[in-house]
């Protein structure tokens, strides 16, 4: 095969990959340009999942009508223009490359006047070459009109995802963006509906309020370094009672601009040690501020990696920053200390997970081969319960170990997922109706989710913007937290495919209904529970795929005790004393 040089659509188009994966990438770099020209009001209307429209309109300086053009050029910037500047870049732009990589993939149209103009520019590309220009009267500012992105593009048009998944993804950075800058003002429209406001009025506090609601935004610790130390470290984080299980919340900003950053991720965690219970995550929204020459953001394409001078100094830092908020914050209830060590707990509510009690018995995990290992369990017979949290019983060969709460997962999902099938969901009319208040991220997914949940047995009204009223809900929720239970099925659904919808909520409504560990329970819920998972059709893992049982068999407790192995000494021994008392006994 010759080598050519590739021609310069295709080089274009490769390099727009890079930097435009999906409708929120363009977004992302519009919004960046806005910012960066300063604006303190920025509107993004989405249409058609971003595929037909995104429109980001702000009242920034805007671009002087002679280098609009330029503007579309590749590695044209107004934001840096030497190596140097390379080495401490301020703005959040600096590589020159949205503006035409958009344009290789979608037809784009701007509008913009110049702060010093009296008139402004409109111009019109596709297929990143302009086909209209000329003068237009607008407001200050710009406006860039994206239509029919990946057009062009089909491979990349093939691996997206419905409408509501990616409008999920625009919603999610354009509250990030808010989180980072709280006195501009922005304004989401999705389908000609708003989806989410910030107020702009430079308070993170009421940003908080708009993105999770007011209860957590009002809980929410505020964290603050001292003036002189470097680096200052910003923000709120949640107190030690006020928890998620994902990391979706956790949003990083390094000198106001969004990164990602495991580095980050673990000094939080390691300041809520022993705070949160094992699965559960804080939601935090941090700002690190630290001298452009002490980073180097230069190293994607997207920007949202960086490279820190320092990184011991910025983890200690963070660290510090939040543990200092969680400590001076209300004192700790004696229970929330754990986890500790299983023998050492001071609350059975806090034992180790599942999943980690099956791998630390590593020797005694029944092997996936030989007969017990089919999914039929044999008949066991309930001796008691062990820690609050299994259930120990015998069997045909040995002790078995059944943990309370997966195995009850299992129930409670096989149950929803055959109601779901036969179109029986169980619910429970609530007697007053609750109002439940979602994020705009989580209002995209309720909006397109609705059917699912209403299938599931959760029966919402919209009621005002962000409000819904919940009227019932499935019956194999009992006393549960039903915003937060509502909250992680739509956090969890954001992730899968529209087809994996109702597994994913009867995983949920499983995790959520079944039996805590910890709790007690009678001899009769006991035998109850384990003949429940005998008529189950996967008895031995729960939904998430951990071990639900543990066999321990004969041998295995006679090699533990001794009694095998050094199982011809102990004949011989025993042979031996016996026959010398039966001496002594003549
Ligand atoms: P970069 O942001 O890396 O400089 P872009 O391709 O995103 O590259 O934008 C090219 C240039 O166009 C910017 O440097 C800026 O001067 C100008 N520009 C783009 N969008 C705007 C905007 N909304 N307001 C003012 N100027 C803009
Ligand atoms: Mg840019």
């Amino acid at each position: 095969m010759s080598i050519k040089v590739l021609c310069p659509n295709v080089i274009s188009k490769i390099a727009a990959g890079e930097i435009v994966e999906r409708p929120a990438s363009v977004v992302k770099e519009l919004v960046e340009n806005s910012l960066d020209a300063g604006a303190t009001q920025i509107t993004v209307e989405v249409g058609g999942g971003g595929i037909g429209l995104i429109r980001v309109t702000d009242n920034g300086v805007g671009i002087p009508a002679d280098e609009v053009e330029l503007a579309f050029e590749r590695h044209a910037t107004g934001k840096i223009t030497s190596e140097i500047d390379l080495e401490a870049v301020s703005s959040l732009g600096f590589r020159g490359e949205a503006l035409p990589s958009i344009a290789a993939v979608a037809e784009v149209s701007m509008v913009t006047r110049y702060r010093d103009d009296v008139v402004g520019t409109a111009i019109k590309l596709e297929n990143g070459a302009i086909t209209s220009k000329g003068k237009q009267g607008c407001p200050r500012g710009t406006a860039v009109t994206i239509r029919d992105l990946f057009r062009n593009v089909p491979a990349r048009l093939k691996f997206l995802k419905s409408p509501s998944t990616e409008n999920g993804h625009i919603s999610h950075l354009v509250t990030q963006f808010s989180l980072a800058f709280p006195e501009v003002k922005f304004n989401l429209i999705i389908n000609g509906r708003t989806s989410f406001r910030s107020p702009g009025n430079g308070s993170l506090r009421d940003v908080l309020v708009e993105v999770y609601g007011l209860e957590t935004a009002q809980a929410m610790l505020e964290i603050e370094s001292s003036e002189t130390v470097c680096p200052a470290v910003n923000g709120f984080i949640s107190p030690s009672s006020l928890s998620r299980s994902n990391r979706n919340y956790l949003s990083f900003f390094v000198n106001r601009r969004r990164v990602q950053s495991r580095m980050l991720t673990y000094a939080v965690e390691e300041a809520y040690q022993g705070m949160l219970m094992t699965g559960k995550h804080p939601i935090v929204a941090i700002n690190i501020s630290l001298p452009p020459q002490e980073i180097d953001v230069n190293v994607h394409p997207t920007k949202s990696e960086i490279r820190f001078r320092s990184e011991r100094h910025v983890f200690v830092a963070v660290q510090k920053a939040v543990r200092n908020a969680l400590v001076g914050s209300a004192p700790l209830p004696s229970t929330r200390i754990s986890p500790l060590p299983p023998s050492a707990s001071t609350s059975p509510l806090f034992v180790t997970p599942p999943g980690h009690k099956a791998t630390s018995l590593p020797q005694l995990a029944q092997k996936r081969e030989g007969p017990e290992s089919g999914p039929q369990l044999p008949i066991l017979r309930v001796i008691g319960q062990f820690q609050n949290a299994y259930i120990v019983a015998e069997g045909p060969d040995g002790m078995y170990l059944i943990e309370q709460h997966a195995a009850h997962e299992r129930v409670l999902f096989e149950k929803t997922r055959e109601q779901q099938a036969s179109r029986a969901i169980e619910v429970q009319g609530l007697l007053e109706p609750m109002a439940i208040e979602v994020t705009a991220q989580q209002q995209e997914l309720l909006q397109s989710q609705q059917g699912v949940l209403y299938e599931s047995g959760f029966y919402l009204e919209q009621f005002g913007e962000r409000t819904y009223l919940l009227r019932s809900v499935p019956a194999v929720l009992k006393k549960q937290d039903i915003t937060r239970v509502l909250a992680e099925i739509l956090d969890s659904l954001g992730g899968l495919q529209k087809s994996e919808w109702q597994e994913g909520v009867a995983v949920s409504l499983a995790c959520h209904g079944a039996i805590p560990t910890g709790q007690s329970l009678s001899f009769q819920e006991m035998e109850e529970l384990v003949h429940q998972l005998e008529q189950t059709q996967s008895p031995r893992t729960c939904p998430h795929g951990r071990p639900t049982i543990i066999h321990i068999n004969a041998s295995q407790l006679e090699r533990g005790f001794g009694r095998r192995g050094a199982h011809s000494f102990a004949m011989r021994s025993s042979t031996r004393l016996s026959s010398s008392s039966c001496f002594t006994g003549f």
